[in-house]
């Protein structure tokens, strides 16, 4: 009835208030918890096929006072949806620069939202980064996602292009778990795809998810991508991701992302030039 209808309407739009409310509420949490300095970056290993440390992965995390631990998914979303975005990308470039500043070597990489890669000053905003913390260009990596390789417009392709220029890697994270396919990924600037883990979890029960990561890491060798096995948790991710092709591994079979000072194993100087080879 006509009725049940305005009902469910207005359930609707209660949700959507609250909803909103919510996202308000996280907004403006959110960006006092950048200026009291309440995030974190946690770093988790990357590992070549004999386990050796050539790098780390800086996720970000929020130490809430009230509500503890909260994970990038819970707030970088919704940063995402207003230029808090920006607040929170520049935090996480200059901590994560400042820390591989600090490290003797490996590659740090940097997850980095399509919203950043939309601003005209986000190259300027990286080398000003770069020249402030002393951090070498050479030592990062960025991460992108799939949905930002297929939204990529020329000016974002152009941005991408000019990290690569400044001497850091791109990476496309997360490969597969999207709609990214050959025609996107010819026209990307990046350095190597990191498999997404769905895959690599597959290994053992999908012949078809074994065909796919060689393919890739086929794909890898041929274009000189490097080609990252993401989500190996156990010995038996590590033997058939190394079987397919795959290059460099990470997962809670090498370290769980952790704080930097109970972190992990800093890589030699000998694996970075390795990586860098
Ligand atoms: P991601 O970049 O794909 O990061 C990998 C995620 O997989 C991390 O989750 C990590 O903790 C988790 N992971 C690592 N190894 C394993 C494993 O063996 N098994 C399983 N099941 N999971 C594993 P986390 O830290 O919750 O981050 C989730 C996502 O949030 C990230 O996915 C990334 O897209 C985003 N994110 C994290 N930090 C940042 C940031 O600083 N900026 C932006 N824009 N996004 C970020
Ligand atoms: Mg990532
Ligand atoms: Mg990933
Ligand atoms: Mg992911």
């Amino acid at each position: 009835s006509k009725r049940r209808g305005r009902g469910c309407a207005t359930a609707f739009e209660g949700a959507m208030m609250r909803e909103q409310r919510h996202q308000r509420f996280i907004e403006r949490e959110l960006r006092a918890a950048i200026l009291l300095d309440e995030l974190e970056l946690h770093y988790q290993p990357l590992v070549d096929g004999a386990g050796r440390t050539l790098g780390v992965e800086a996720l970000v995390r929020w130490r809430h006072p009230l509500r503890g631990m909260i994970p990038p998914n819970d707030f970088v979303p919704i940063a995402e949806q207003s230029t808090l975005i920006d607040m929170l990308g520049e935090w996480v470039l200059r901590r994560a620069a400042r820390d591989a500043a600090a490290l003797p070597a490996g590659i740090v990489n940097v997850n980095i939202s399509g919203a950043q890669l939309r601003r005209d000053a986000l190259v300027a905003t990286v080398t000003s980064v770069f020249a402030e913390t002393g951090c070498p260009a050479e030592r990062f990596a960025f991460e992108i996602t799939e949905g930002v390789a297929l939204a990529a417009t020329p000016a974002v392709l152009q941005r991408l292009q000019a990290l690569r220029d400044l001497g850091a890697r791109v990476m496309l994270d997360d490969f597969g778990s999207g709609n990214c396919g050959f025609a996107t990924l010819r026209s990307l600037p990046v350095d190597g795809i990191k498999i997404d883990r769905s895959y690599i979890q597959a290994l053992e029960s999908d012949p078809v998810a074994g065909i796919i990561v060689s393919a890739v890491a086929a794909i890898g060798r041929e274009c000189d991508l490097e080609i990252v096995a993401e989500g190996i948790e156990t010995e038996a991710h590590f033997t058939l991701a190394k079987a397919a092709g795959c290059m460099t591994f990470q997962g809670y079979r090498f370290g769980r992302p952790a704080p930097l000072r109970e972190g992990p194993a800093v890589p030699a100087q000998e694996t970075r030039a390795r990586l860098r080879a």
